[in-house]
């Protein structure tokens, strides 16, 4: 793809009408290397990657462009985009102790999550975890509590200095989760879903970004530019596995994919193998896998009573479990 910078007082519809007529799509470029460059937004272009037909040379010669630079890479925020992030007090990513995320599936009730985030903080958690819209498979399972549980989980999270961590489903979702929320979740069911991540990147926050049921990190990666290019503050990565031919556990959990995010593209990324293997007794050890394979930390359902839990219930730890579970990672410090 070709990054152009604009002169300084140019005007930019006019250099975008330009390069249309040449047949070229363009969108705003707000990446940090444009600031670098000493552009914004309304100073830069990126020009669609399939249009390699117009040689550099055309393109000097349109009005206004300064220069432009070939990138051969199809997600060039995602490049620029820091090793580490800092949510409040919470510091996620390289030179950070890794960093403990847990919490219900589902927020189910005002007890439940008040009951849940004190587990969670007693286990050595920083960020409280629990959706109240729920993205299920069959339309006749429980769907989440919806707005209601926002509140619900601030007030929780905030009686136990904890982040929280929740999931939004739909853009008409994204305003009312975004007073509640410190870290926005997208789920695997949506990561591609772009109006989302265009909405979702619109209000400006921390994103975890789980790994779509199928996708490639290549498409992992684009997703995270979808959110940056719409503005959002930071993506932390989550590996929660893909789909494969074996049900013996619930997804694959590709520890390759964590590794390959955190020392290859060296981006923040945590791993969640409540989801990855749906069953309790491989967490604790699956965990500790994560961990060793450069996961920046691990996101664990847990629930007060996990027999009568709304969603998941197989995957989420009582509190005997979770404890026992966090002090094999490190989490819980006494
Ligand atoms: C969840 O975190 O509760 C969830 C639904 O996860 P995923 O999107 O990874 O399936
Ligand atoms: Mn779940």
């Amino acid at each position: 793809m070709k990054i152009i910078s604009i002169k300084k007082g140019h005007d930019i519809k006019k250099v975008k009408q330009e390069l249309t007529a040449l047949g070229l799509w363009t969108s705003p470029y707000g990446g940090a290397a444009s600031t670098a460059r000493g552009g914004t937004p309304d100073t830069m272009l990126v020009v669609d990657p399939q249009s390699s037909a117009v040689a550099e040379a055309r393109l000097l010669e349109v009005e206004g462009i300064e220069e432009v630079y070939v990138s051969a890479s199809k997600h060039p925020m995602v490049d620029e985009h820091p090793a580490y992030v800092t949510v409040g007090d919470v510091r996620i990513g390289d030179g950070a102790e890794p960093v403990f995320m847990a919490g219900p599936c589902s927020v189910e009730s005002e007890a439940q999550i008040q009951e849940s985030a004190a587990m969670v903080k007693r286990a050595g958690a920083r960020i409280l975890r629990g959706g109240c819209f729920k993205p299920r498979t069959n339309p006749y399972s429980f769907q989440g509590v919806g707005v209601e549980g926002l509140d619900w989980m601030r007030q929780a999270a905030d009686a136990h200095d904890l982040l929280v961590v929740t999931e939004a489903m739909a853009p008409g979702h994204v305003d009312v989760v975004a007073k509640c929320t410190d870290i926005f979740q997208i789920g695997a069911r949506n990561m591609q879903n772009f109006d989302l991540l265009h909405a979702v990147g619109r209000a400006a926050k921390p994103v975890l970004l789980k790994r779509g049921l199928s996708a490639t990190i290549g498409e992992w990666l684009q997703a995270a530019e979808h959110l940056l290019h719409s503005g959002a503050e930071s993506i932390i990565f989550c590996e929660r596995g893909v789909r494969s031919f074996d049900d013996n556990t619930r997804f694959l959990f590709d520890l390759a994919a964590v590794a390959m995010i955190r020392h290859v593209y060296k981006l923040p990324v945590i791993a969640d193998p409540s989801h990855a293997t749906g069953r309790k007794d491989l967490i604790p050890v699956m965990g500790n896998a994560a961990l060793a394979a450069g996961a920046h930390g691990l996101i664990i359902e847990t629930h007060p009573s996990p027999g009568v839990a709304c969603s998941d219930a197989a995957q989420q730890l009582d509190e005997e479990e979770l404890l026992s579970a966090s002090k094999s990672w490190g989490f819980h410090r006494p």
